[in-house]
């Protein structure tokens, strides 16, 4: 057994989490620490009091993963009940089926088309350039008319700017189907922990190498630790001092409503004249329990650009964020005693199962490091 390491992890969150977990059961001596009063981070839900609803405070989050491990490590802390994600659109006075697919290719342009009239039709219309911008990508994928009606104005709503602005990849999350099949994921494993992510997570945390304190910012620890895995963001931790990288923050309004109110999980919004990208209501994640609520959680849900006291959600990502990233990562390379992870801390847009894999590799990485007294990489996570 390898001389145990006192480990600080900043951030409670899917990749701190997961971090602390594999230290701690290799023996090391953890301290994670959240500056928030719950775990979880932004995957953070809690059953209201008043409904019994579990909500996803931080905006709707659906576990699914095509990586086995991960799969099998969930289910280690979880109860996965599965679920299968669909997504409505709301379009001018219609209602469509996302992700776009031939159901809502023919009720866009009113056809009965088979598969492979749709492929062609739409390939007729598809601007083949070489894709770069969200927009080269998106007219690309589903042409001009498509294109317009479900992709530019809610992407200028999410983001801020102007699809030419945005990377193509933002686009490629999302599939284009010529069959009637509209789960909104095409990986093999998708489900919704029973109890919620929190109780995940603080099964995760619940371990005898493991101590977690709340209501803790980093800045308040004086504490020295043999290393630190930081999971807030990349440019707080140097104080911000070559600048802020560019995030959107989202603003949440919940509402309690007669059950049910909007019939399904999630209704974006895709017009310009409706502030709120996207509507959620709950009780639809939990469609095992859903029966017995006679009242309803629903949250309006509308982005904007991140200020200092905000929450930071998404990377934008734009030019200029890439140049300060590359400078705060060479900063960062040559930081003694830290690996930066996650989400935050590494400027990435990670779906959750993403999160976790890089965890685990990152602190597989870090624990045989330890164990060889060699210098761990910064960044082991890199892509
Ligand atoms: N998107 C869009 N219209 C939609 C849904 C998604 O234009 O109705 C675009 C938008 O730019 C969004 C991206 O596709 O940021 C990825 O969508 P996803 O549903 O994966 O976003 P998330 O749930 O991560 O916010």
């Amino acid at each position: 057994m390898p001389e145990p390491k006192s480990v600080l992890v900043i951030g409670a969150g899917l990749s701190g989490s997961v971090a602390a977990r594999q230290l701690a059961e290799a023996g090391h001596r953890v301290t994670v620490i959240d500056e928030r009063d719950h775990l979880a981070g932004n995957c953070h839900t809690a059953r209201d009091p008043e409904t019994g609803v579990m909500v996803h405070h931080y905006g709707p989050h659906i576990f699914h993963t095509g990586d086995r491990q991960v799969w099998e490590y969930v289910n280690r802390f979880a109860v996965m009940m599965p679920y299968r994600h669909q997504v409505k659109a709301r379009v001018g006075d219609q209602v469509y089926a996302l992700p776009i697919n031939l159901h809502t290719i023919n009720q866009f342009f009113g056809r009965a088309m088979d598969p492979a009239q749709a492929r062609a039709f739409i390939a007729a219309q598809s601007r083949s350039t070489e894709p770069v911008s969200f927009e080269d990508q998106g007219l690309a994928f589903v042409g001009p008319a498509l294109y317009a009606a479900f992709f530019r104005d809610y992407t200028r709503k999410q983001w801020g700017v102007d699809p030419a602005r945005l990377p193509a990849s933002i686009l490629k999350r999302l599939p284009l189907r010529f069959t009637y099949d509209d789960n909104y994921f095409a990986h093999p494993y998708q489900a919704i922990p029973r109890d919620g992510y929190t109780a995940m997570v603080a099964a995760m945390l619940d371990h005898p190498g493991i101590t977690v304190e709340l209501n803790r910012a980093a800045e308040t620890v004086t504490r020295a630790f043999d290393h630190q895995v930081y999971t807030g963001p990349l440019d707080r931790y140097f104080s911000h001092r070559l600048g802020r990288l560019g995030y959107r923050t989202l603003h949440f309004e919940h509402e309690r409503v007669a059950a049910p109110w909007q019939g399904t999980a999630v209704m974006n919004y895709c017009d310009a004249d409706v502030p709120h990208t996207r509507i959620t209501e709950h009780m639809y994640f939990a469609p095992w329990e859903m029966a017995r609520f006679t009242r309803s959680v629903v949250t309006f849900e509308t982005s904007a650009q991140a200020g200092p006291g905000d929450i930071p959600y998404y990377p934008i990502r734009l030019l200029d964020d890439k140049t300060l990233l590359a400078r705060y990562q060479a900063l960062a390379q040559r930081t003694e005693g830290v690996t930066f992870l996650g989400r935050l801390g590494t400027y990435a847009y990670l779906d959750m199962d993403v999160a976790i894999r890089k965890a685990l590799d990152a602190s597989a990485h870090l624990i045989e490091a330890f164990a060889r007294h060699a210098r761990p990489d910064v960044f082991p996570d890199a892509a």
